[in-house]
């Protein structure tokens, strides 16, 4: 549309799952009555020392090392002072210049191509409380989530991502991997994950970068996506009249589908930081990053590739199902299972995901097992029931998990021989006579829906490959 090129970075933050909060032993659990997750620790009370969350280290190394990070041996925290209501402390321990992980990279793939995009650090911090319910000049802050353990991934400079749709494959592939090892949630609906993406534009094959805008807490890849397309035009547009790039946060206002401003950087604060007194260094030995490393699952660009080698399906579906692991789980058993790969696809990414997105749940929560969903598969290539049945039989199936063999029996057979259907069709013939007699006269068009009618009359038994043949049969003869 123009001749600028955007540049963009990206910060993430991810809350951790851990059973504890980072520097105490309050749950780590979103939600709960306000302020009830809560002791002298994360209230930042004087006199309280923090106590660091193994557990927590353990899973930022984790993501070092999925993120093929170099990982310091002697990261350590450092303070971060700054004065806002949701940080009873007046400081968040962070990690400044010596990050856990360093200098990694991550592949996304756009249209068919991959790229690298570069990751500059991995580092461990705390999340702050909540501020909300903003009445008139009130607001309420809720600490529940003050102190638990948030991971900060950021891009590496200079960005390697130019277009929104590469931001949000970046932040796609990314949540992903931090959800296959296990580290956090992902749940961007529950703020566990939360994406800011850094945005310039410049004039294309100028080597140096504009001023950068960033928008703060998007939490959809929706947001990602709209948000970035939108600063981009919006600074190309400013550009292009002759205004100028003030750099500032911005905010992402969802209804209207527009970024605004929040604070311009001019009265950024210094947070004069300084290694946190209270907690030694940590040591990470390399016999501690190879033990966790052997814990690692197969990443989902392996086990994509895998799946289509080994299961022959195509990249597209291999790339759906393994978006989640639990998907991709659940797929390679059915698959295996039954022996037909692409119906096991093609199930799962159709009538099963249609019906777990209505409900909102994950496919391990669902009552349908792989050894079902096998079975049915088996019931439909055995001939026992029709595709159309076996629709009817899965949504069955998926509301009370019953054994799909015995909802067969119940359902009566597919009906296949050639009198029962041969009555069916006398009786629709007669019924929808008019339709038949347009068909009899070439309108081709009724064929389908004189099909439709047969199914319906069977009740969705009737084989539908025979069907089609003799209705076929019936209007050449007549
Ligand atoms: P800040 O301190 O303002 O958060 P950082 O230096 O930490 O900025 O960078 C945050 C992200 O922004 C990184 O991913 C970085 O690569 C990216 N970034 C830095 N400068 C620019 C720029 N001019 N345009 C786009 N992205 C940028
Ligand atoms: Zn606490
Ligand atoms: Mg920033």
């Amino acid at each position: 549309m123009s001749n600028y090129e955007a540049v963009i970075g990206m910060e993430v933050h991810a809350e951790l799952l851990t059973d504890s909060k980072m520097f105490c032993s309050c749950r780590n659990e979103f939600g709960g009555e306000p302020n009830t997750r809560c002791c002298p620790v994360c209230l930042g009370m004087p006199g309280s020392l923090p106590v660091m969350n193994r557990k927590a280290v353990e899973h930022v190394i984790r993501t070092a090392i999925a993120l093929n990070c170099v990982i310091n041996p002697n990261a350590k925290f450092d303070r971060k002072n700054y004065f806002y209501p949701d940080l009873p402390k007046g400081y968040q321990i962070s990690e400044y210049d010596n990050p856990i992980g360093e200098s990694g990279w991550i592949e996304i793939d756009i249209n068919g191509v991959t790229s690298k995009v570069r990751i500059r650090r991995v580092h461990l911090e705390e999340d702050t409380g909540k501020l909300s319910h903003v009445i008139g000049d009130e607001s309420e802050v809720d600490y529940n989530r003050s102190g638990v353990p948030l991971m900060e991934i950021v891009t590496e400079f200079p960005p390697d991502m130019h277009s929104a749709e590469e931001a949000y494959a970046y932040v796609t592939a990314l949540r992903s991997i931090l959800t296959y090892i296990g580290v956090s949630d992902g749940k961007m609906e529950e703020g566990s994950m939360r994406c800011e993406p850094n945005l310039s534009v410049r004039p294309v094959g100028y080597e140096g970068f504009g001023v950068k805008t960033e928008i703060k807490n998007l939490n959809s890849f929706r947001a990602v996506l709209k948000g970035a397309q939108y600063e981009i035009d919006r600074q190309i547009r400013i550009l292009q009249s002759g205004g100028t790039i003030i750099q500032e946060t911005r905010g992402w206002n969802d209804a209207r589908q527009e970024t605004f401003s929040q604070r311009s950087k001019e009265g950024e604060q210094e947070y004069r930081y300084f290694p946190e007194p209270d907690l030694v260094p940590l040591d990470i030995t390399q016999e501690w990053i190879d033990e966790i490393r052997k814990t690692m699952p197969e990443l989902p660009r392996a086990m994509r590739e895998r799946f289509v080698s080994q299961y022959g399906i195509p990249e597209y579906d291999a790339g759906v199902l393994t978006q989640a692991r639990s998907v991709a789980l659940f797929f390679e058993q059915t698959a295996t299972l039954c022996g037909d790969p692409k119906a096991a696809s093609n199930w799962i990414m159709g009538d099963f995901a249609r019906l777990l997105n209505m409900e909102g749940i994950e496919i391990h929560q669902s009552k349908v097992t792989p050894t079902h969903l096998a079975e049915m598969i088996k019931l439909i290539s055995q001939d026992v029931i029709s595709g159309k049945m076996a629709k009817e039989l899965f949504e069955e199936m998926y509301e009370t998990g019953a054994d799909p063999r015995e909802l067969a029996k119940l359902m009566g057979p597919q009906i296949s021989d050639e009198s029962s259907l041969g009555a069916i069709l006398d009786e629709v013939i007669s019924s929808q006579r008019d339709v038949w007699d347009a068909l009899i006269a070439g309108d081709e068009k009724k064929f389908g829906y004189m099909v439709g009618q047969i199914m319906k009359v069977s009740k969705g038994k009737a084989n539908p490959q025979q069907v089609n043949r003799l209705l076929r049969e019936r209007v050449q003869s007549s």
